[in-house]
């Protein structure tokens, strides 16, 4: 598996009088990044560059495309004006744009297209929310989506835009409103990963063209004037996010800001762990036992990491302060502290490996790749620091006698040939228990019977359950 990277540059912000101010990019991208970073939706490493100079956001883009390998997801979404030169080429603003001087002072698409060109990586997705309507100045011509569509596209890549090429973007009620209005178009992504709508086919998995789908249509369900644009040349199909079934608490967001020195109590690592799940289970849930192998807290230390004689005392190298530089200082990795004698039961981590088992509440209508958190129920963070969460990740098994079409139930059941003739009361052993199916005069071999609301639970994000499929009993009469 390779990694799954994302990178969020975002500028609302211009030294330039030539250059509106935007007010939503940076407030998109925090939500954006929370959603991507999510564990239970995309679990990507994020790295935001908000309201930066040129050098900066060029310096972000190609650290971001280098030393990659094959099998890595990458995705770079920019918010910002952008502008197009006398030529045609294309290029997003950023914090000191200077329009006379595009090469050196913006992004231009021809930098990003060189950079994403060289990657190895061969899935890239491009999200572009850039507002071409502030570019209509005296001399300066809008980019257009067309446009970056051919200068951006390119084998393994996928280009999501926020306009086409007659329509302005839209940055809601720019002047009427005094809080910051998401942009439509990132507004309409972020909402498709949060909700899991964005998963239009119902696999448990968001595809970047159900993404495109579904943007589309939420922008058009709103009455933006704004279309989005898509192209795709990705070599195989690829999932931006899973389905999250929030059953606990809003997660907090884990904002990734270091400060020093380091405090040796830090929050545990997070767990995925992939469950096989039954169809049965599936439909009616179920309390399952997972058995993992997690840090606890260290009985003999209390997570401190010390021994009982043991004296923390001050880094002598960066007097306390953790810092060489702009690094970690070597002698106290960042500490600022060190521990003479490290705890016996622990080695100074803090935590001990044990196995431990963790009771979850399945909700019925969990299918493949669903995703449901379980907070606080991962390791103990080195240092005691507070534990991180588990996510389970669903794989529904096959059933021996119901099979899922969609949100239906499929089954096949013998009957008499004389029910079959006269109809009559069967009794079905179905996932709900044993139901009496009624069962018209004259049926042959092949009728279809619906029961309505015996099928498969229909499971929204927050958990509750909205409705259920029809359970579908195919009969086969017995000739006697
Ligand atoms: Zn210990
Ligand atoms: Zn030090």
């Amino acid at each position: 598996m390779g990694v799954r990277d994302a990178l969020l540059i975002a500028t609302g912000a211009y030294s330039s009088e030539r250059l509106a101010e935007l007010r939503s990019p940076a407030a998109d991208v925090v939500e954006l990044a929370d959603v991507l970073a999510d564990p239970a939706i995309g679990w990507f490493q994020t790295k935001q560059v908000v309201d930066a100079p040129a050098h900066r956001a060029t310096r972000a883009i190609e650290e971001f495309f280098r030393n990659r390998s094959t099998d890595d997801l990458l995705v770079l979404h920019i918010s910002c004006h952008g502008v197009k030169d006398d030529d045609g080429l294309l290029y997003f603003a950023c914090a000191d744009t200077d329009p006379e001087l595009l090469a050196s002072t913006s992004i231009p698409a021809g930098f990003l297209h060189a950079q994403m060109g060289r990657c190895r990586a061969k899935s890239i997705v491009l999200l572009l929310d850039c507002c071409f309507s502030g570019a209509f100045v005296p001399g300066m011509k809008a980019a257009i989506g067309m446009d970056a569509k051919e200068q951006l596209a390119g084998y393994g890549r996928a280009v999501l835009m926020a306009t086409g090429r007659t329509e302005y973007a839209w940055e809601g009620n720019r002047f009427l409103e005094l809080e910051p209005e998401p942009s439509r178009f990132t507004e309409a992504i972020i909402h498709g990963l949060r909700t899991g709508e964005a998963d239009r086919d119902g696999d448990g998995r968001v595809a970047v063209d159900e993404l495109y789908e579904h943007v589309y249509e939420r922008l058009r369900e709103s009455g933006v004037k704004q279309t989005p644009q898509w192209s795709s040349e990705l070599v195989h199909r690829v999932y931006l996010a899973n389905r999250a079934i929030s059953l606990q608490s809003e997660r907090l967001s884990k904002s990734g800001v270091r400060i020093w020195p380091q405090r040796r109590a830090r929050r545990g690592q997070d767990a995925l762990i992939l469950r096989d799940i039954s169809l049965k289970d599936a439909v009616t849930g179920k309390v399952d036992t997972i058995s993992v192998e997690t840090a606890i807290i260290c009985g003999e230390c209390r997570g401190l990491g010390t021994s009982a004689d043991s004296v923390v005392e001050r880094c002598p190298r960066c007097r306390g302060d953790g810092l060489n530089g702009e690094k970690d200082c070597e002698t106290c990795t960042g500490f600022g502290t060190l521990i003479e004698n490290p705890c016996p039961g622990c080695v100074g981590d803090g935590r001990v490996v044990v196995r431990r088992s963790i009771a979850a509440k399945i909700p019925a209508g969990i299918s493949t790749g669903m995703r449901i958190r379980l907070s606080e129920q991962g390791e103990t963070g080195p240092g005691g620091g507070p534990a991180g969460d588990v996510y389970l990740e669903f794989n529904e098994l096959p059933d021996d006698h119901f099979e899922r079409r969609g949100m239906d139930l499929h089954c096949t059941t013998d009957i008499s040939a004389e029910i079959a003739r006269t109809g009559g009361i069967i009794d079905l052993d179905t996932f709900d228990g044993v139901k009496k199916i009624r069962i018209s005069g004259g049926v042959k071999s092949g009728k279809t019977v619906r029961v309505a609301g015996l099928g498969f639970p229909r499971l929204r994000a927050s958990g509750e359950v909205d409705g259920r499929g029809d359970l579908m009993i195919t009969v086969d009469v017995r000739e006697r």
